[in-house]
């Protein structure tokens, strides 16, 4: 099966009891045991399994090309179980990448698991600076993050996991912001896959999940599935059904968020109001040929510096009508946020840089709001 074919048809059948074509939502939390003691269907207890949540994690390693998939009450929730996983024999050095999803760094930086590691940051777009970082003392894990957020660098995977191998290194791509439509970190050699379904895969801001795609069997995927149900951070049969019914119109969905992204970068990137425009599919976007062979397009979501200072970018966030103001990414609304002010103190976002997620509106539509909200400065 293709791509498209798998969104829509792996890990779910036709209901073998009811002939429903859409899978039922399996609510009950609990299997009845047989005479001999065992689960005939395999099912015991929802926080262990459930039919929905396997049928999620089935289509999710399709998607992936992956070994197997663990998922999670949130992307938070994969991410700090992945990071606790990481086995006792490995260095307990993190290489991290200097632009990343915001909640990462306050998991390292404000909680006791961060204190348990060695976090170092580099840039990733640099392999002499991570070939250095990764040289001088042994790292259990490196990290990747591409397109990253906000400020979209491209990260090279390929080249990155070639110097993780020699290093003795994990590696695991946080895949969320370029989706498995548009990109397939395990072909490209990483260890894990991760991905915040709330984001492209749900595609209908209505959903908290996250999920693991391994590459192949080992500890950390024995860890990652233990800990799944003996930590209990595991999504609801709802929020399963609900990512099974987004994940069927993902490549659809993507097709359009990256056309019009295009469109808006480049009205963006003409504009006498904007300083620059980071997006990928720009020729002149420093990761660009890079996103080019790794990616099969270049994906909604961009980030751009108006010219001015903090107040005209926070006036252009207060001006949009169609584009609401509202942090996350990757649902069927456009978004636009300043990133500087929510991450706040520990921000590394420019005070002038607004962060968009193009939905799923008519581009021209999000064209002339954006227009109008730029004249205003
Ligand atoms: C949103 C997001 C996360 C966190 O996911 P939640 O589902 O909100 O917990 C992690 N990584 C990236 C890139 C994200 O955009």
């Amino acid at each position: 099966m293709r791509f498209e074919t798998k969104a829509i048809h792996a890990g779910r059948q036709v209901d073998p009891v009811t002939g429903a074509v859409t899978t039922p939502m399996h609510l009950s939390t609990t299997y009845e045991r047989s005479a001999d003691g065992s689960y005939t269907d395999g099912f015991m207890y929802s926080r262990g399994d459930n039919p929905n949540r396997r049928s999620l994690e089935e289509c999710l390693t399709a998607l992936e090309e992956g070994y197997d998939c663990v998922s999670f009450s949130s992307g938070m929730a994969a991410i700090s179980s992945i990071i606790e996983a990481l086995p006792k024999d490995k260095p307990r050095r993190i290489i991290l990448p200097d632009d990343m999803y915001f909640g990462v760094l306050t998991l390292l930086n404000e909680t006791d698991i961060g204190r348990r590691f060695d976090i170092i940051t580099v840039d990733m777009s640099n392999m002499e600076e991570l070939k250095e970082a990764a040289e001088s003392e042994a790292a259990g894990l490196i990290w990747i993050e591409t397109p990253s957020n906000p400020q979209i660098k491209i990260v090279d995977i390929a080249a990155v996991v070639n110097i993780a191998k020699k290093a003795g290194a994990v590696t695991v791509v946080d895949n969320t912001t370029a989706t498995p439509v548009l990109q397939n970190p395990l072909s490209l050699g990483a260890d894990f896959s991760l991905h915040s379904v709330t984001k492209y895969i749900g595609g209908h801001s209505d959903l908290l999940l996250g999920a693991v795609v391994a590459k192949e069997d080992g500890p950390m995927l024995h860890n990652l599935r233990t800990w799944q149900h003996a930590k209990g951070a595991v999504p609801s049969s709802f929020d399963c059904w609900l990512a099974l019914r987004g994940v069927q119109t993902l490549p659809a969905r993507m097709s359009v968020h990256c056309s019009s992204a295009k469109i808006i970068a480049d009205f963006l990137n003409q504009h006498d109001k904007v300083e620059a425009v980071y997006h990928p599919g720009l020729p002149e976007h420093p990761g660009h040929d890079v996103a080019a062979a790794q990616m099969s397009d270049f994906g909604g979501l961009m980030s751009f510096k108006v010219k001015g200072n903090a107040e005209d970018a926070i006036k252009v966030a207060n001006t949009v009508k169609i584009f609401t103001q509202a942090t996350s990414l990757g649902g069927t609304h456009s978004y636009i946020e300043h990133r500087a002010s929510v991450e706040k103190e520990l921000t590394k976002a420019p005070d002038t840089l607004l962060r968009l997620s193009i939905g799923l509106e008519n581009v021209q539509d999000l064209q002339e709001d954006l227009e109008q909200a730029l004249a205003e400065i």
